[in-house]
């Protein structure tokens, strides 16, 4: 017998359901239009060894096969073990349709798998590897407050008080595990006894969030919070409104916006082929440089828009970045206080969390030594 269960951490999967001889058949969860296409399940074989073949089918509630299908091909990631550390599935076992992929397993008797198109960075394990971190380095750990459901957005703080602030985070959309596993090899990096990173916490302080949206995070969401809000959208409908609307946003603008900001690192990923990148590697987004008030930051955003396009993994002078949405936090911070970002978007396809970690890594330092340039300069 074949059993499926996606009830724990960061999973996703529903209507599991036998559909013929050795074939099976079972639903994405969605958020919205494009966002619906994680998934994260247990299959556990209680009988003899079997070849069986699994459908994964777009989410029929959002109902946008195109955009479930715009994320494959992409890696799919099996556990046999301890459901933690993944390999990839060789490509040939899988098969991608217009409206569902299929995945052929070859099941040992009495076995347990886990099978994910993202390898997940939950919020638990997150938040005891920057409480370790914290606790070895002599860094400090700090709490934005409670999301919705209840959970801290916890933190990782450290370098020099009164030295310009540095925010990096990941997990606005909470499946894009890519972006939480750059934050975190980022937040180890930060912390360590390497000379570039002792450097760094002398000129500047550090303030790392590797999980914004924690709701999200458990439930193996694609887009939104608990309450039902994409927190990279932030301000919805209503881009010029005061605050954003749901109660993370509430804490992330606070974050960024009642103390002074030097730079803010937002990490998101995707899966599969882009038009703005060139698989397998990564993506950006920009804002248009005239929105900048303050003509320094405008230059110093220009020079981190320069150190993006040609010194990481996202595209070079061949392919134009994307554009933010008016009602996301990078066009509302640098529209209203000048503060420079940078928006980097890993391609999980191609990324677990030793790739993510590196990428991440290397768009961090490039970014803030091109800050630490424009300062010295000044
Ligand atoms: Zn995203």
């Amino acid at each position: 017998m074949i059993k499926f269960s996606s009830s724990f951490e960061c999973g996703n999967g529903k209507n599991f359901r036998k559909i013929g001889k050795n074939r099976y058949r079972c639903e994405v969860s969605g958020d919205k239009k494009v966002y619906c296409y994680y998934f994260c399940f247990d299959v556990e074989n209680k009988g003899n060894s079997a070849d069986i073949d699994i459908e994964v089918w777009h989410d029929p509630i959002v109902n946008d096969p195109e955009g479930f299908i715009s994320h494959f091909p992409t890696t799919i990631w099996i556990s046999t073990q301890d459901m933690k550390r993944f390999y990839p599935l060789e490509q040939s076992m899988s098969a991608v349709c217009d409206d569902h992929i299929i995945i052929h397993l070859k099941l040992k008797p009495q076995s347990k798998i886990r099978i994910t198109n993202n390898w997940p960075a939950t919020y638990s394990d997150t938040s005891n590897f920057i409480r370790n971190l914290a606790e070895q380095r002599n860094a400090e750990i700090f709490s934005l407050g409670k999301s919705a459901g209840k959970r801290d957005i916890i933190g990782i703080r450290t370098g020099t008080q009164g030295k310009p602030r540095i925010l990096c985070l990941a997990g606005q959309h909470p499946i894009e595990f890519p972006g939480i596993w750059a934050v975190r090899t980022i937040a180890d990096f930060i912390t360590s006894k390497l000379p570039e990173a002792e450097n760094m916490r002398k000129n500047f302080l550090f303030e790392i969030i590797p999980v914004v949206n924690p709701d999200g995070n458990v439930a193996g969401r694609n887009c939104f919070t608990d309450e039902g809000v994409d927190l990279y959208q932030a301000f919805g409908e209503n881009p010029d409104a005061e605050y954003p609307q749901s109660v993370e946003g509430k804490l992330l603008w606070k974050w960024a916006v009642d103390t002074e900001t030097a730079l803010w690192i937002n990490f998101h990923c995707y899966l599969g082929w882009r038009t703005n990148s060139e698989y397998p590697y990564d993506g950006w987004y920009r804002v248009p440089y005239e929105i900048f008030l303050d003509p320094r930051k405008k230059d110093v955003y220009q020079l981190l828009c320069d150190a993006v396009r040609l010194l990481t993994d996202a595209p070079s002078t061949s392919i134009e970045p994307d554009t933010h949405w008016l009602n996301s936090f990078e066009h509302q911070l640098a529209k209203r206080y000048s503060i420079p970002h940078v928006f980097y978007e890993i391609n999980g396809g191609s990324a677990g969390p030793f790739q993510s970690g590196k990428r991440g890594l290397q768009v961090f330092i490039q970014a803030v030594k091109t800050l630490q340039h424009c300062i010295n300069r000044d």
